[in-house]
């Protein structure tokens, strides 16, 4: 083989013309980068050019032990010799087994029951189709509705996308989506002058029980991004909002939803964000993190009593009907075993604390920056929030695409930084060190600097 035939530019030419690429306007590419990653080691990512990044996002928040981790990859390599996948209907397998118990173990009580998918927005379409048909094998069908939150997020099939709030990835393709009841989100930044965290979730629970006063009745549940609306701009909110909707849904008799796709597995400091509410959802949804970032699976947990709703002779027609071809892969199932067992045996969540605690001191600087508005922190997800002015709080226009200068002084600068629109956010894996960190910081720093200029 030629040996100048696999470097970064005639990978990315190969690329470029067949491959079509998720959440990417591809004429970007005449201009911006596609980086070919051959080997990934530990928070780095390198390139066919022997360029290395610090994967400051764990590679869309999927990674949290380090790339091509060892403990995982070995788990998968004695699964490949023994079983790579069989049909989840009417046979099962020891992984998928294991699994449920650990999940069952490890997640706030009640939930006692697990149906596997293969990714978060297949989860989120499980979790809606399994609280309507709830209701309905009840006789209460007219309970067909969901209440979501402003700014969510809960992935882009037609279902999840539906009660997903980002216009980005909504509006466009609105005419096709069922229409979800918006509640408006609790999300500390909106808050009112000098308002606290904790009194704009007071303040939105009143609104939440207003829109519960009319349309519980025809409202199956309520679904929300515990502690952090992700892909929303890492919008953070108090944990009483989560106490007092799971009193609400109790009051008015409707589902909680609980999408920890992206903050369960101890990114905001406790294994799920629930917990910091003491409150356990009817439904939780898990994924990403879920296999280290290895592979795709994704999980529904749910209570016996809903489980229950579903049991009876074939003749009465109550199963829930969900299948994907991949549900329950083994491979995958032993991936999150392995995930799993590495909480077991190591203190990741107070070493996590430790990385958490250097992360917002270096981050503390710049708070006094003239371009930035807020940071904020949840464990491991911190977020510099970019202005145009400070005073008023006024966002950059985003045509002006700053975030995006950001990414490109990044890559200049061995480091993959993804902003959100104008916000620049830290979502690093766990096996970071202090020191990677800084680096992090340094290029996030100077990236900022450069990319509010004129
Ligand atoms: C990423 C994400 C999803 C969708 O998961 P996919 O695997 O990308 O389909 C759903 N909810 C939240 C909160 C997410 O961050």
């Amino acid at each position: 083989m030629n040996p100048l035939a696999s470097n970064n530019r005639s990978l990315a030419e190969r690329d470029l013309r067949h491959l079509w690429h998720p959440c990417t306007q591809m004429h970007d590419h005449l201009s911006v980068p596609m980086v070919p990653i051959v080997r990934g080691e530990g928070a780095w990512l390198i390139d066919a050019d022997g360029r290395r990044y610090l994967d400051g996002i764990s590679s869309w928040w999927t990674n949290l032990f380090g790339h091509a981790n060892p403990r995982i990859g070995a788990a998968l390599k004695a699964q490949l010799d023994t079983l790579e996948h069989v049909i989840f209907a009417g046979f099962t397998h020891e992984p998928a087994i294991e699994l449920a118990e650990e999940l069952v173990r490890i997640t706030p009580p009640g939930l006692d029951r697990v149906f596997l998918a293969d990714n978060g927005s297949a989860a989120i379409e499980v979790a809606l189709k399994m609280s309507f048909h709830y209701w309905l094998n009840q006789g209460r069908g007219e309970k067909n509705r969901f209440i979501a939150l402003s700014g969510s997020y809960h992935g882009e099939t037609l279902g999840a996308l539906s009660v997903s709030d980002v216009a980005l990835y909504r509006k466009t393709y609105a005419p096709l989506l069922l229409t979800p009841i918006l509640a408006p989100s609790p999300d500390a930044y909106e808050g009112e002058d000098g308002e606290s965290a904790a009194s704009v979730a007071a303040r939105r629970l009143g609104e939440l029980r207003t829109l519960l006063e009319r349309h519980a009745h025809e409202t199956s549940a309520v679904i929300v991004e515990p502690l952090v609306q992700c892909a929303g701009g890492m919008r953070m909110y108090h944990p009483s909002y989560l106490t007092g909707l799971r009193a609400l849904c109790n009051e008015f008799n409707v589902h909680l939803i609980a999408d920890e796709i992206a903050v369960g597995f101890g990114r905001t400091g406790t294994l799920f964000a629930c917990e910091q509410a003491d409150i356990a959802p009817d439904f939780m949804c898990l994924s990403k993190g879920l296999t280290g970032g290895f592979l795709p699976l994704s999980a529904v947990l749910t209570t016996q009593q809903v489980y229950e709703a579903f049991y009876a002779e074939y003749s009465a027609g109550k199963a829930f009907l969900h299948s994907h071809s991949y549900t329950g892969n083994p491979l995958a199932c032993r991936a999150a075993l392995a995930t799993l067992q590495i909480f077991r045996d190591e203190p990741v969540l107070e070493r996590n604390r430790g990385l958490a605690a250097h992360l917002a001191t270096r981050l503390a600087p710049l708070r006094d920056h003239p371009n930035v508005a807020e940071i904020r922190q949840t464990g491991m997800i911190a977020a510099i929030e970019l202005v145009q002015n400070k005073a008023r709080r006024q966002a950059f226009p985003a045509g002006e695409r700053r975030g995006l200068r950001v990414y490109l002084h990044g890559l200049e600068h061995s480091a993959l930084l993804r902003p959100l629109g104008n916000v620049v956010y830290f979502m690093p894996p766990y096996v970071i060190t202090e020191q990677e960190i800084d680096h992090l910081v340094d290029v996030a720093i100077a990236g900022i600097h450069h990319a509010v200029r004129d």
